[in-house]
């Protein structure tokens, strides 16, 4: 089926219809936020007071009057009040608990239970209690602050970047957090799509290229195949590990001292054991993107750690890196020779070893031209320009990382938009009812790969009420998924020829993981072969049934034209075929059923003269 592309439902909304003040561009980041404007033309991230740092750590410290302080001065109080001090808001966004304690992250600061499994996480810090949303909101208040005391005006609009794995939840979760800041969230944009952007790529009309974002932050990885073409970017594929990034390579280097110098906590005094020698090791990490060896001193311990070793501890995290590549280009349906630039975000991208490892995999020197920690906020920048009308001539369309469908007879997932389709996307299907004057059809949207959707995601359901009685299969009913520019579902319901109609718009209570992404694809592929001959059993026998309610309708109707061994046989084949059914064997089903239809076949042609001779004899009267 061809899926229209509806690129014109990405048209933007503001509150006070202002566009002529400037608009920011945030990138909301794990650990790093930053926000960034356009002067006279030009992406500019906007920096603190003193004019030298733009990186804002997306660190809130609650001090002991509860008021929170954002940024450098908090991650100074990581190792004195862990407690009070929250770091790596941004994996909890849209998730529940339960999704977050299988990350098996441990954190200095209390994350608790929620009431209802539905409802998403909270932290409590003291005697108050607090949604992810609520603190990322306190990030972004930061940033506004910090926009308007630079810029010496109100900002009121924004556009935020997400992950491109984030789904509608996680999307939905940092637009509440922006509107509670107080910032009109004009678009939710995906990071590689900004970073590309940032590099200044694409931005001249008859620009041709295919691009490899890598982007590798401080707990997140990210590799996005993007296609810019006459202005219009697409994302072709993206794949990556949320649980990835700067802060592994941390650890790892906190247990390799631990043991090398078979350290403990009476090995030095400090406040917070753990975050204290994690501090140290972010230090010696970075002086090794310059040096060949490290060494720090705890107190008056001396922790060394040499390059070579630094990269052999690492080298299994690059590893998985560079696979997640190379199931993008996969993904894809690239070759290495079919990328024309390898663009370089986050961080941990000045890890040597990860530059060498990503240009030997894409055999060319990715490009590093843009400062890493604000490639993707001078993206959000030049986004935000163009919706506030100064660049026209650019579109962005993004893609979805999973396939999404409802749920047909005998548990069928039925795709409608598949998987890396790009967005914003209208796609639509035809369906019918499957029983006499049903009046009701309840439709449940999935998200996933596999073929029967008890696999796959359940995000909601809703009901198209009052369809007007008809026979089965009568019934036009269009199913209509209309996915937006920010990656939110909307799923319409029409029966065409009432026009009865209705809709929802899909907000699953809570998100999926990326890792729990990744065990859905990995799923659908081990099982394809076991999946496609469950779906074609349940096909069979969701066929067997019509025929066993056909043979049924027709004996009753007919019964005066058939001998009594006749329709002891029917029976007698009837039943055989229901046995099967409930054995669900499809060959089975399939044998049994041709042997009934053979047998009724005659019969039926008996039955259809009669029917003509009746209808001429009607005609002559
Ligand atoms: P995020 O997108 O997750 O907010 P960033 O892109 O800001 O993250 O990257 C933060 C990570 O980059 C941290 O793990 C930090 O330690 C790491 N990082 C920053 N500078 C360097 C450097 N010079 N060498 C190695 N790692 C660095
Ligand atoms: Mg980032």
């Amino acid at each position: 089926m061809k899926i229209p592309i509806d690129i014109t439902s990405g048209e933007i909304k503001t509150s006070d219809q202002n566009l002529s003040k400037t608009i920011i561009g945030i990138d909301l980041g794990t650990t790093n936020s930053l926000v960034s404007y356009i002067e006279n033309g030009q992406a500019k991230a906007i920096p603190d007071a003193s004019g030298k740092r733009t990186l804002v750590p997306s660190v809130i410290y609650f001090n002991e009057q509860n008021e929170a302080i954002i940024g450098d001065a908090a991650i100074e109080m990581q190792t004195i009040h862990p407690e009070r001090t929250i770091y790596s808001i941004k994996r909890m966004m849209g998730r529940s608990y339960n999704d977050v304690m299988k990350d098996g992250i441990t954190h200095g600061y209390k994350v608790i239970a929620p009431e209802s499994e539905e409802a998403l996480v909270r932290i409590q810090v003291g005697e108050k209690f607090f949604t992810p949303i609520d603190l990322s909101a306190l990030i972004l208040k930061e940033l506004k602050k910090r926009a308007q005391d630079f810029l010496k005006q109100e900002v009121n609009a924004c556009v935020i970047t997400v992950p491109a794995y984030f789904n509608d939840a996680q999307r939905q979760a940092t637009r509440d957090a922006g509107k509670l800041a107080g910032l009109d969230v004009l678009r939710i944009v995906n990071e590689p799509t900004a970073a590309s952007l940032g590099y200044g790529v694409g931005l001249s009309r008859d620009e041709e290229k295919t691009i490899a974002v890598y982007d590798l932050g401080g707990g997140t990885f990210d590799i996005s195949i993007l296609k810019v073409e006459d202005g219009i970017f697409e994302v072709l594929s993206t794949h990556g590990d949320t649980h990835l990034g700067g802060d592994d390579f941390d650890q790892l280097i906190v247990e390799y001292w631990k043991e090398k110098y078979g350290i403990n906590e009476t090995s030095f005094s400090a406040n917070d054991f753990n975050q204290t020698l994690r501090m140290a090791a972010i230090k010696a990490k970075k002086i090794l993107s310059s040096e060949s060896k490290a060494s720090v001193t705890i107190n008056d311990l001396k922790l060394e750690l040499s390059k070579s070793t630094f990269d052999e501890l690492i080298d299994n995290l690059v590893q998985k890196t560079i696979a997640s590549c190379k199931q993008a280009m996969e993904d894809a349906q690239l070759t290495i020779n079919d990328i024309d630039l390898v663009v370089m975000v986050g961080g941990s991208t000045r890890v040597p070893k990860v530059y060498d490892e990503v240009e030997q995999f894409f055999g060319k020197k990715p490009y590093t031209g843009v400062d890493p920690d604000e490639v993707v906020a001078l993206g959000a920048a030049i986004q935000a320009d163009i919706l506030a009308g100064n660049r026209k001539d650019l579109l962005l369309l993004d893609v979805t990382p999973l396939s999404l469908g409802i749920e047909t007879v005998g548990g069928l997932m039925d795709t409608i938009i598949p998987r890396n389709s790009k967005v914003p996307i209208r796609a639509a299907r035809n369906y019918t009812t499957s029983v006499d004057g049903q009046s009701n059809l309840r439709v449940t949207v999935y998200q996933g790969e596999r073929e029967l959707v008890e696999n796959n995601r359940k995000l909601g359901e809703f009901i198209l009420k009052d369809i007007p009685p008809m026979v089965a299969g009568m019934p036009k009913i269009e199913i209509a998924f209309i996915l937006d520019a920010d990656g939110i579902l909307t799923v319409r319901a029409k029966e065409l020829r009432s026009n009865k109609a209705t809709q929802v718009e899909i907000k699953s209570a809570y998100g999926i993981s990326e890792e729990e992404m990744a065990l859905m694809l990995l799923d659908s592929i081990r099982n394809a072969e076991k999946d496609m001959s469950q779906r074609s059993i349940k096909e069979a026998v969701v066929e067997a049934s019509m025929v066993l309610n056909a043979t049924d309708k027709f004996v009753k109707q007919n019964v005066d034209i058939f001998s009594e061994s006749e329709i002891i046989t029917l029976a007698e084949k009837a039943e055989k075929l229901q046995q099967m059914v409930i054995q669900e064997n499809k060959d089975q089903i399939l044998s049994a059923m041709d042997e009934l239809n053979n047998y009724s076949r005659p019969l039926a042609e008996r039955a259809m003269d009669r029917a003509v001779a009746l209808a001429l004899k009607g005609n002559k009267v």
